[in-house]
């Protein structure tokens, strides 16, 4: 059966090796997933893959060799679990964080609910290239924050946020550009403020720290310091 693995992957299904089974990426928020939605991925991966499930390195989970013709019953089931597919492309992606205040006796900020908060607002917002945001509750930097496009790091201060890194064919470091901000609301803000400076001046396929090497931290600092 001839299948168009380009619309497939934008609906999270993507092409194997083998090219007639699909890799199902379901979005992650926060690191942690209820049993409701493990015994989905379990209902799935056995009834409609070969029972094997994958966790990503940044906390996303994929149900692979889904046959072609079973990814539309597949996106059915979904749909009324209320489970979202991964978006590939050039938008937010899933925001990744470690345990937090909630479970770490660490943890300084509830990473969590920082991570929830970042998803329900922003998963999905089209960009002129991908973006990746991760959270990590303290020092230990268990998410590995500077490897994302945004990281957010907590402290007994507040909240330490780094732009521009990434870890793929390139590797860059993100840097801190602003104080530490003391409040949630403070992270929010500046994120709207990275999203829009990013839309509106990235070029397409840009990462926001080449984006950032290209014109300068001073007007994007500028902006972020607005209102603090
Ligand atoms: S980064 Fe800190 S708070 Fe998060 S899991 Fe590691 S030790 Fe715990």
């Amino acid at each position: 059966m001839e299948v168009d693995a380009a619309a497939l992957k934008s609906k999270g299904f993507f092409q194997q090796v083998q090219k007639d089974f699909f890799s199902l990426r379901l979005c992650v928020s926060g690191g942690t997933v209820s049993t409701g939605f493990l015994k989905k991925v379990i209902e799935i991966a056995e009834n409609h893959g070969n029972g094997q499930i994958h966790v990503t390195t940044r906390q996303q989970i994929e149900i692979p060799f889904i046959p072609s013709e079973k990814v539309e019953t597949v996106r059915g089931i979904l749909q009324e679990a209320g489970i979202k597919a991964f978006i590939a492309g050039p938008r937010v992606r899933g925001v990744s964080a470690c345990f937090g205040a909630a479970v770490c006796k660490f943890g300084k900020i509830d990473t969590g609910d920082l991570a929830r908060a970042i998803y329900d607002k922003y998963f999905g917002r089209e960009l002129p290239a991908k973006l990746k945001i991760a959270v990590t509750g303290c020092k230990n930097n268990c998410a590995r924050v500077e490897a994302n496009d945004i990281g957010i790091r907590g402290s007994e201060q507040g909240y330490t946020l780094y732009f521009g890194g990434c870890f793929g064919h390139e590797i860059r470091v993100g840097k801190t550009i602003i104080p530490v901000l003391p409040k949630k609301e403070d992270v929010l803000n500046a994120l709207e403020k990275t999203l829009d400076f990013f839309a509106r001046n990235a070029a397409k396929g840009e990462r926001l720290g080449k984006l950032l090497d290209r014109v300068g931290v001073d007007d994007f600092k500028k902006i972020l310091e607005q209102g603090l």
